[in-house]
């Protein structure tokens, strides 16, 4: 715990900081000497000027190259930390304090694969306390109430109506109390700490997980390069893309021409990342424009939802189309044509439109479970049964559970075994390899016959969710808004009523922080509580959730760390898709200790030699004494390619895993629950073997639930206007006819009705002696005997587009 350097700034406090960063601060002239500082949380606070070798040794001009020598310390370490670059990040409040983080692969083990690979680089924690009026200007002042403890500069999604955790609980089912009431009870309120600080420290951004730059440096291909290039592309904010491509830029061996280029490339995104701008589509552009474009894509929507309520579907779309273009980072609008293009209450039908639409949400928000679920629908409407195979199985592992995939899938197959749809009998396997599959592991209810095709209620990211935050009061009543289950973790509790899990458990790099997380109750299993992200830490992968009605018994955390090669048992739920939603063990030793050689923040964590998967987040690690020694949050996995998904990794010959220690994890909950500390220091208990140790803890070891409100409340209204009283989601179109309720004419050769009728004619052909008769072949129209005339049969299979077997 020694170099951990705290600043104070106005009436708030940053760090941590190590001492090289401070003395770069200084350097660049954003500490003072006069700015207060302390070792440790518990220091004594001195003037920077009283610290040797922090300040410069001439005026704390900007220099940011040359490094002024410390006499004690000479600078034996320069450190890749300190880059003018890193620095725009630290400035920003947000990051890349250590080097580039981690190492090779290290996949975080939500249950499911999107942006896993990105734990997240914490920003220093700024806290609430001692008051000191003076502000220096070296951390931003935050504009915002909800982000009081983060410096991390709001990102760009966040909208104007900024809810607090408590006005989102609102919204969540079963959630009453107050998150005070527990620890009233157990201790007496003389120190009246506030338990948790509500509303959550919500962290709005997810900082990119920079691997670190080999020591052996290897070729690498241009295409290889561009690849990486595009996925750069992709962050959200310059000053992200630009830390990767400069730890990218030093991993290769590039060939002249390459190196070339990657200088020119790099010097490009360090001009954007010293003018912090945002993405806007494809365009580089400063927050402010990015918020603009939110805010105006926002209102069209708002005008869009109100005229389908009027049954105008074209203006609907218009606007829509309007907002689609002026937000193109925005996935609300898209999906909503998607919607309206699919869906039958619209009467459009027009399943190759849906499809282009449900595509551009997936290229803003790749591994949307609910866009992949209606792009599938669109793509069977058009009998592309296999691309929709294939959206449909991704669907299916991105969603924790998936009703909806089960029910298509199933009406597929019942579809196609009577031969109302056509397919091949390969394809018709694959679909009942993956029912079957799904149903085994209880991922929704059997196909219902008497259900349409269903399509997922979706999520948005938080920009385009916070509007709702206003409204979702009126909605939540009628039943409009409803809580998706998006992703899995684990869990255990740590306080009376509080469960510790990891930050990316709780806090989802697109979607923001949950809105409600459910853990079985131990009272009633069929039952639910719920509870709310309480805390986030900025330091290392850990979160904290507030039960105010769970009762399970805490389990110790280990005060100390614990030797290497100790005995480690890790409790959790990994992979509930195929290994079954009931707890599971794994055992192994700690392979590794905290090290700060190993880079980044993953070099606070221990590495375990015990496998564990997605789902097994922020699950406990115990030793033999049943204390906690750790939380499990990330994996190594074996022999990772070099460029994927734009992170560059290396691979490793073993598969372990990872978690933050039980100190840090102490500190964590110290910081956030009254009296935490004060609690008795665990006593080492006795246990025979793991089985009796897992019978005694596994009470307080959870399996979290992570929920998102989903959006579209006035759509749902606008449908239940419709027709039919249905659920605005179920797609009940006629496969046959698409809705259309008719079906061209089958009858060979009608055109527009008609059809051509050969006839022959006699014609004479000569003169005189070599006259023949000869028979001349002639076509005429006639009108269809088939059709009528009409071109079209009426659909055997709808009364007017809506599917006869679902009629009720
Ligand atoms: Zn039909
Ligand atoms: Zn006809």
């Amino acid at each position: 715990m020694r170099d951990q350097w705290y600043v104070q700034n106005g009436n708030r406090v940053a760090g941590p900081f190590s001492r090289r960063q401070l003395a770069a601060l200084a350097q660049q002239g954003k500490l003072k000497p006069h700015n207060l500082i302390r070792n440790g949380q518990q220091g004594e606070w001195q003037p920077v000027s009283g610290v040797s070798g922090l300040l410069p040794a001439g005026r704390p001009g900007p220099s940011p190259n040359e490094k002024s020598g410390t006499p004690e310390k000479p600078s034996a370490e320069p450190s890749p930390t300190l880059s003018p670059i890193m620095l725009v990040g630290l400035i920003g409040g947000a990051v890349f304090l250590s080097t580039a983080a981690t190492a090779v692969v290290c996949v975080m083990l939500l249950t499911r694969p999107s942006g896993d690979e990105n734990p997240g680089q914490p920003p220093p924690v700024v806290e609430d306390s001692a008051p000191e009026p003076e502000s220096e200007s070296f951390l931003p002042q935050p504009e915002r109430e909800r982000n009081d403890v983060t410096a991390a500069p709001a990102e760009p999604a966040a909208g104007p109506a900024q809810a607090p955790a408590p006005a989102r609980v609102a919204a969540a089912p079963a959630e009453p109390a107050s998150p005070n009431v527990t620890a009233e009870k157990t201790r007496p309120a003389e120190k009246q700490k506030p338990l948790a600080k509500p509303p959550a420290k919500v962290v709005t951004e997810v900082q990119p997980l920079l691997p670190p730059i080999p020591e052996e440096k290897v070729a690498i291909s241009d295409a290889e390069i561009r690849k990486f290039e595009r996925g750069v592309k992709l962050e959200r904010r310059a000053v992200h893309a630009c830390a990767r491509y400069e730890v990218f830029a030093q991993s290769f061996a590039f060939t002249p021409e390459q190196q070339t280029e990657i200088d020119s490339t790099l010097d490009e995104w360090k001009k954007r990342s010293e003018a912090d701008l945002y993405r806007l589509g494809s365009d580089w552009v400063p927050r402010e424009e990015v918020v603009a474009a939110e805010q105006s894509a926002e209102q069209l929507i708002q005008r869009a939802v109100a005229l389908i309520e009027v049954g105008n579907f074209d203006g609907c779309i218009e606007q829509l189309e309007d907002a689609n273009r002026e937000n193109p980072n925005g996935i609300k609008a898209p999906f909503l044509l998607g919607l309206i293009w699919s869906l039958p209450f619209a009467g459009l039908n027009g399943p190759d439109n849906a499809e282009k639409y449900f595509r551009v949400v997936l290229l803003r928000h790749p591994n949307h479970p609910a866009a992949l679920n209606s792009m599938a629908l669109a793509q069977i409407k058009q009998g592309d049964h296999n691309a929709a195979f294939r959206n449909l199985e991704e669907a299916a592992s991105l969603a924790d559970v998936c009703p909806e995939v089960v029910q298509n899938l199933g009406r597929f197959i019942r579809l196609a075994e009577s031969g109302r749809i056509k397919t091949t009998s390969a394809t018709l396997r694959r679909y009942s390899d993956l029912y079957s599959e799904l149903i085994a592991t209880k991922r929704g209810p059997e196909f219902n016959d008497r259900l349409g095709w269903l399509h997922m209620l979706p999520v948005f990211p938080t920009a385009e969710r916070e509007e709702s935050a206003e409204t979702s009061a009126a909605h939540v009543g009628k039943g409009g808004e409803k809580l998706v289950p998006m992703f899995s973790g684990s869990g255990f509790v740590v306080a009376p009523g509080y469960v510790m899990t990891n930050r990316h458990v709780a806090v989802d790099e697109n979607l923001g922080v949950a809105d409600t997380i459910g853990i079985p109750d131990p009272a009633n299993p069929k039952n639910e509580l719920h509870g709310t992200v309480v805390a986030v830490s900025d330091e290392v992968d850990l979160a904290l959730i507030h039960f105010p009605k769970l009762t399970a018994k805490p389990l110790p955390l280990h005060p100390q760390k614990i030797d290497l090669a100790s005995d480690v048992l890790i409790l959790g739920f990994p992979r509930g898709d195929v290994l079954g939603t009931g707890m599971k063990a794994t055992q192994g030793v700690i392979t590794g200790l905290p090290d700060a050689t190993r880079q980044g923040e993953l070099g606070r964590y221990y590495i375990f030699d015990a496998t564990s998967d997605q789902g097994n987040s922020g699950g406990p690690v115990f030793d033999r004494t049943g204390r906690v020694v750790g939380v499990l949050t990330f994996l190594y996995r074996e022999g990772a390619s070099i460029v994927s998904q734009g992170v560059v990794s290396q691979g490793i010959d073993a598969e372990l895993s990872g978690g933050v220690t039980s100190e840090s994890a102490h500190a964590f909950a110290n910081q956030h629950i009254a009296r935490f500390a004060e609690q008795a220091a665990p006593d080492a208990a006795k246990f025979d073997d793991w089985a009796q140790l897992t019978r005694s803890v596994s009470p307080s070891v959870f399996r979290l639930t992570v929920y998102y409100r989903a959006g579209l409340p006035q759509l749902q209204v606008a449908a239940d206007l419709g027709q039919v009283k249905r659920s605005a989601m179920e797609d009940y179109t006629c496969p046959r006819c698409n809705g259309g309720s008719r079906l061209p004419c089958p009858q060979r050769g009608c055109q527009r009705g008609e059809v051509s009728v050969k006839y022959f004619d006699s014609k004479v052909i000569g003169v005189g002696t070599n006259r023949t008769v000869m028979r001349v072949p002639r076509y005429r129209k006639e009108r269809c005997p088939r059709c009528e005339g009409k071109a079209s049969l009426d659909c055997p299979d709808c009364v007017i587009g809506i599917d006869t077997t679902l009629l009720r």
